[in-house]
């Protein structure tokens, strides 16, 4: 049971009460608040814009088609950060707060310790081993040691010791984010092998469930030898022509994608499975160990709430390679529509209806295939590889450096040269995040991605991000990208559904920081009080 569960609930209905009159959108509070759902869903499809759902709509029928009807949606929902990447947004989806106060501004940066840099990954932790796998030096450790904020499944176990906190994704960068600082269960894929893993951070033996699924039901799903499309040809003009030069690796540019012809002629079981690990089989297996985790160990089917996070990642892997409007994508979405629409019918007969309820948001946009823009009319957009720039960016740091001075002097002549040469529309100081005053509004979002000691941009070390034109990709021959601090890669869907809920939209700029509290508030869990984001309902 809930510690003080009953004064608690009271609070919670007072304040539920009271707000109803001054809540920018009381249609989505329903009219009356009852128990507490047994289960939280928190949902992040990696890559997934905020236009995408609204493109590709009429085509859904499943779950993103029963979260558009059923759901109340916020449809100008955005990350209020510059760096957006996936360790990043899944961790301010599940903390309330910026990169810049729970650590992960980035999927990996440069650490300093003392006078020391060192590569960091987000997630990395060698005195955390994966689980099976002792040796740090053939397969490095994983935790959410550099997560400095408590998130929502930490919020719920304070508030209740026996509530249960898993978290289950084909990245390892999105899961131990989502799972908070202490979740019990937290898996994430190991390719190579296709297995679901996790690390002694969390766990010291695997569930007999876990191997079971490991052993019998992975090599079944990722025994796919091909991926076919799922979308209707009367549909296809929802998004662009299956065939362009750049998607990615130029020639396996169209549906059926198969791994034999993907892959080298000789392909060994470990590439078909690393093959499959960026594609729709990864979501599928996800999904499919979201429903054995459910049933294993009685989620939301005991008289607690408990948490299930859930990162959805092929959205981004297959996104990167063929473009936001792909046909590649647009399968993708309505693949991951049809096993939401299971699941949720799943939670209806486990759970019960009404007994649960799901938030689902994006850890980051993308930005349209240059060459598509062009294409659609706009002139501006261009192609820029990244090596180029960086190979103009290093002589620039040297002579910075070789002028002396504090930090602070560096970083502004180096900012200065590199504005002065064209190669970034701006360069922050970090000096200039904390003297009072941004230079301009993206300073804030640069402001809210920077921890001090933990670089994250090319010329972070020395004090300095830059920021490239907003019709600029800057990266590889082919494919796309995120990371910038442009609308396209912050603006991500924010939907919650269930009880206590009413179907809605509202085109009120909300933020992701406003994410893990409203799923809290709707679950009735006290929430810190210096958060950055706020209660929706
Ligand atoms: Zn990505």
């Amino acid at each position: 049971m809930r510690k003080g569960q009953l004064r608690f609930r009271g609070v919670a209905a007072a304040v539920v009460s009271t707000a109803f009159f001054a809540v920018m959108v009381p249609s989505a509070v329903a009219a009356q608040q009852g128990e507490p759902p047994r289960l939280i869903v928190s949902i992040a499809i990696d890559q997934l814009r905020g236009d995408l759902l609204d493109r590709y709509s009429e085509a859904f029928t499943g779950g993103f088609r029963r979260l558009l009807d059923e759901g109340f949606s916020f449809t100008q929902a955005s990350h209020a950060h510059a760096r957006t990447s996936t360790a990043p947004g899944h961790a301010t989806l599940t903390t309330g707060v910026y990169p810049a106060r729970h650590g992960l501004v980035a999927n990996s940066w440069q650490h300093r310790r003392g006078m020391q840099w060192q590569n960091m990954y987000a997630v990395g932790d060698d005195e955390s081993p994966i689980l099976g796998f002792e040796n740090v030096d053939v397969l490095a450790g994983r935790s959410p040691r550099n997560l400095i904020r408590d998130g929502l499944p930490d919020w719920l176990h304070a508030l209740d010791e026996d509530a249960r906190r898993v978290s289950i994704s084909r990245k390892d960068r999105a899961a131990v984010p989502l799972g908070g600082r202490n979740s019990e269960h937290v898996y994430w894929l190991l390719p190579e092998v296709a297995w679901f893993i996790t690390s002694t951070f969390y766990r010291d033996g695997y569930p007999g469930w876990l191997r079971d699924f490991n052993d019998e039901v992975m090599p079944e799903i990722f025994g796919a030898p091909a991926w076919e499309s799922l979308v209707p040809e009367e549909l296809q003009h929802l998004a662009r022509a299956d065939s362009a030069t750049y998607e990615f690796d130029g020639v396996h540019t169209t549906f059926p994608h198969v791994s034999a012809d993907e892959n080298a002629p000789d392909t060994t079981l470990a590439q078909h499975y690393v093959w499959g690990a960026d594609r729709p089989v990864a979501d599928n297996a996800v999904m499919a160990l979201a429903a054995v985790a459910l049933d294993e160990l009685d989620l939301g089917q005991r008289d607690e709430t408990d948490y299930l996070a859930l990162g959805l990642s092929t959205n981004d892997r297959m996104g990167h390679q063929h473009g936001p409007f792909s046909q590649e994508v647009f399968s993708i979405l309505l693949n991951v529509d049809r096993l939401l629409g299971d699941f949720f019918e799943l939670l209806d007969d486990e759970v019960g209806e009404g007994r649960w309820i799901v938030g689902l948001s994006a850890d980051h946009g993308v930005v349209t295939m240059p060459e598509y823009a062009r294409e659609q009319g706009n002139l501006e957009a261009e192609r820029i590889q990244r090596d180029s720039v960086l190979q103009q960016l290093s002589p620039m740091v040297a002579e910075a450096l070789q002028g002396g001075g504090s930090p602070r002097e560096v970083s502004e002549r180096l900012a200065n040269a590199v504005e002065a040469a064209g190669l970034a529309t701006t360069a922050y100081t970090h000096h200039s995040y904390t003297r009072g005053e941004p230079a301009d509004s993206f300073a804030v979002l640069y402001r809210n991605s920077y921890y001090p000691g933990r670089a994250w941009d090319t010329l972070s070390r020395w004090e300095v991000d830059l920021r490239y034109g907003q019709d600029d990709y800057v990266g590889s021959r082919t494919g796309t990208n995120h990371e910038s601090s442009y609308w396209y890669d912050r603006w991500v869907p924010m939907i919650f559904m269930g009880s206590g809920v009413n179907p809605g939209t509202s085109d009120e700029p909300v933020y992701t920081v406003d994410f893990a509290p409203t799923l809290a508030g709707l679950a009735f869990i006290p929430i810190p009080d210096d958060l950055d984001g706020r209660r929706l309902f």
